[in-house]
């Protein structure tokens, strides 16, 4: 018997793994008792912010992870792929459909059984999985760190808004994708000059909401707050959330200073998300500020962004590349998700994955093996183990963990070395 504590996406996966090898599961999670602040429904496996699992192709990292997933059987995957909405080259999901999708697939399993409960200290069972996320807290985040020995570390992370589709002002917006990859799958709200500095300015000077403990230097780079990107200055964020490069409205062949992208974010087209606008502003300066975009002058905010405090483990010196805590105990407990220092949907995804192939394995008496180091997932899990990252930082995937191509195969052309580099992954993920 496995017990896996939080039924988010790691827990989800990990959960669904053991149950698929035949080891019956418990799964806790203290929805519908509690919420954390970042979630918003009742639902496993909830998309706390964007509705994206970032790009699909196999010259990106983040897509050879996910192309790894599925060719394993992974369930986050399967899901996510049979509620896709289109993105153009990302994967991008129905954010209601994918949660009841995995919720369903996990409650129906005849090996998996969900308990309701808030966990408040790790049970000194056998075998044991915490998944239990970034803002694991109060007495569980306690007994984890009197477990492994040490406090946990923290970053920043906000989340960005959701706006009606009705809302947007088409007379100044286009759609389609960038680079013509896919279709007019995205919502373009361009900008010229003039009004995009002054939208930077009043950006940048805007009134945030107040977080306990938030410095700048405290957020995550991947994940960046869009005010901060303004802060340092109008080229940043123009080379970031607000990049023009491949977009030109199809009336008038014209590309623009500076665009806003909106992404649909469920299959009827109703909602559609901020791309790289997480925000920590007031409430009332988001609908200022944003309503400066000539598109979104009339927009109507479904649901403001958002900031969060993450807390992840100091895991090169706690876990090893399966996921499993090195300090000594009578338990074989994993932990999985982003409270390992692996940032993102589909990394906390291969975590789950990892923790709960591992765990079913040991719990069948036999030998682990992690992934090897050339396969995504397997870099992903080496990364978190490796005790020089000191001070160690989270990281989403990219092909810089993986080793490099042997010098026969080396080319300068990046994209041809990332199909290679993918290539050789998929080549070895199924060994
Ligand atoms: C505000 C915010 C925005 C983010 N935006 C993105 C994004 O846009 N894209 C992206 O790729 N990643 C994003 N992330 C990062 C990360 O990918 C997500 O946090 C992801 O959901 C992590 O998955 P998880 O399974 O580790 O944890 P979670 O999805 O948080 O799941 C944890 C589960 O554990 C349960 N739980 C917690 N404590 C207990 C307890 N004591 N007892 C019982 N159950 C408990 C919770 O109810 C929850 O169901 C964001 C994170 C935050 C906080």
């Amino acid at each position: 018997m496995v017990t896996v504590i939080g039924a988010g996406l790691a827990g989800c996966e990990a959960a669904w793994q053991c149950a698929e090898r035949g080891v019956p599961v418990t799964l806790t999670d203290m929805k519908p008792l509690r919420r954390s602040p970042a979630h918003r429904t009742d639902r496993f496996a909830e998309l706390v912010c964007s509705n994206s699992l970032r790009g699909d192709r196999l010259e990106n990292a983040a897509g050879l992870l996910k192309e790894e997933l599925r060719r394993l059987g992974s369930l986050i995957l399967r899901c996510a792929d049979a509620t896709r909405v289109p993105a153009g080259g990302a994967l991008a999901v129905d954010r209601e459909a994918f949660s009841a999708a995995v919720d369903a697939a996990v409650r129906n399993h005849p090996r998996i059984t969900v308990e309701t409960r808030i966990a408040e200290r790790i049970p000194r069972e056998s075998f044991v999985i915490a998944a239990t996320g970034p803002l694991t807290g109060g007495a569980l985040a306690e007994d984890l760190s009197r477990l492994l020995g040490r406090e946990s570390l923290y970053f920043y992370d906000a989340s960005a808004p959701l706006i009606a589709a009705d809302s947007v002002d088409m007379r100044f917006a286009y759609e389609s994708a960038r680079y013509g990859r896919g279709g007019a799958d995205y919502i373009n709200c361009p900008m010229d000059k003039e009004s995009f500095l002054a939208f930077c300015k009043e950006l940048a000077e805007a009134r945030e909401a107040p977080v306990h403990g938030f410095l700048d230097k405290h957020v995550f780079e991947g994940c960046m707050p869009v005010e901060v990107l303004a802060r340092r200055g109008a080229d940043t964020l123009r080379f970031s959330a607000m990049r023009p490069v491949g977009l030109r409205d199809p009336a008038t062949g014209k590309g623009a200073y500076a665009v806003l992208q909106l992404r649909r974010d469920n299959a009827a087209g109703t909602v559609y998300n901020m791309v790289g606008f997480q925000t920590h502003l007031a409430f009332p300066e988001q609908k200022r500020v944003f309503s400066m975009i000539p598109a979104l002058r009339e927009a109507e905010f479904l649901q403001y962004g958002v900031m969060h405090r993450n807390s992840y483990v100091d895991s090169p010196r706690c876990l090893d590349d399966t996921y499993k805590v090195t300090a000594e105990s009578e338990i074989c407990l994993r932990l999985a998700g982003q409270i390992t220092g692996v940032e993102g949907y589909i990394e906390s995804t291969a975590s789950g994955y990892c923790a709960g192939l591992f765990t079913a394995m040991e719990a069948a008496g036999q030998a682990v093996t992690p992934f090897p180091r050339e396969t995504a997932v397997g870099a992903l899990a080496a990364y978190i183990a490796n005790p020089a990252n000191d001070p160690f930082r989270p990281t989403k995937i990219h092909f810089g963990l993986l080793p490099p191509l042997p010098e026969q195969q080396a080319v300068r052309d990046k994209q041809e070395k990332c199909r290679r580099l993918s290539a050789r992954a998929l080549e070895r993920i199924m060994r």
